[in-house]
């Protein structure tokens, strides 16, 4: 199996940005987010972050914006123009519809955002995407200790992200991580984490040639797939971002094969 299928330069860009959330991640207030617990919200599958309040720092942001735009422009410097366009754009209330539409997966307000003001069609969503997981990671990091499971087919409990990642812990225990926020939660080792279906006649594995701490787990009653990750030999474990980052060939594998991570968001054009 190539690894090869997504450049180097792609992978190098992830890196950089996955440290950027880190680093913003240190000036943020904990006090800024307060998320709400609300046990039958979360066992119909509401995420945590619906009915989470935020305060939202507009110069942060602004600051943000620019950080990614230095970042994007090192990689693709004609993209420079257009990161000071979304500067200019971005007022106060343009940033808080722009945090409430990445919460919400609003494809269609930030595609109608880029036509509107001629930008490039994947930067504004790309660019609120990006600046708004530090806030998702901090509500995640906050009520991880409540969180044990999730309900199949709603996606991760805390931001809603359709399930893609699983690493295996313990005697063999499937815990599934979210790579947007970095929640996980346990699921069952035969099921199949986007329906719950645990028939092994349809539930099964794809092995990876020459990979024998990953597989990828899928489902032939809804398509869905999961990439299932052996960390207990890792000495330093990844972040859930950067496994999915480092897997992500496998996710190639699984779409060739047919299968999907529904409703998959894209992070990139
Ligand atoms: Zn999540
Ligand atoms: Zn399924």
């Amino acid at each position: 199996m190539k690894k090869s299928v997504v450049s180097k330069e792609y992978q190098k860009l992830q890196k950089d940005i996955i440290e950027l959330q880190e680093q913003w991640k240190t000036s943020l207030n904990p006090d800024c987010v307060r998320p709400n617990l609300d046990k039958s919200a979360m066992e119909a599958g509401v995420p945590v972050n619906a009915l989470a309040a935020i305060d939202f720092d507009i110069s942060l942001f602004l600051q943000w914006i620019e950080d990614i735009g230095e970042l994007l422009s090192k990689y693709q410097p004609e993209i420079e123009t257009s990161m000071q366009s979304v500067k200019n754009l971005l007022d106060e209330e343009t940033a808080k519809r722009w945090i409430d539409e990445a919460f919400a997966f609003n494809y269609i307000y930030f595609k109608s955002f880029a036509e509107e003001n001629d930008l490039d069609g994947w930067i504004p969503q790309f660019v609120a995407e990006t600046v708004l997981r530090p806030y998702l990671q901090m509500t995640a990091a906050k009520v991880q200790d409540e969180i044990h499971h999730g309900v199949h087919g709603a996606g991760c409990p805390v931001c809603g992200e359709p399930v893609r990642l699983a690493q295996l812990e313990g005697e063999g225990k499937k815990v599934l991580h979210c790579p947007r926020c970095s929640a996980h939660w346990n699921d069952r080792r035969v099921a199949c984490s986007h329906c719950g279906n645990n028939d092994h006649e349809t539930v099964k594995i794809l092995t990876i040639e020459g990979e024998s701490a990953a597989q990828i787990q899928i489902c032939d009653e809804c398509k869905g797939y999961t990439k299932v990750i052996d960390t207990r030999q890792y000495i330093v474990k990844p972040t859930p971002a950067m496994l999915d980052l480092n897997t992500i060939h496998l996710d190639f594998v699984a779409q060739e094969h047919g299968y999907k991570s529904a409703g998959e968001t894209k992070q990139t054009n």
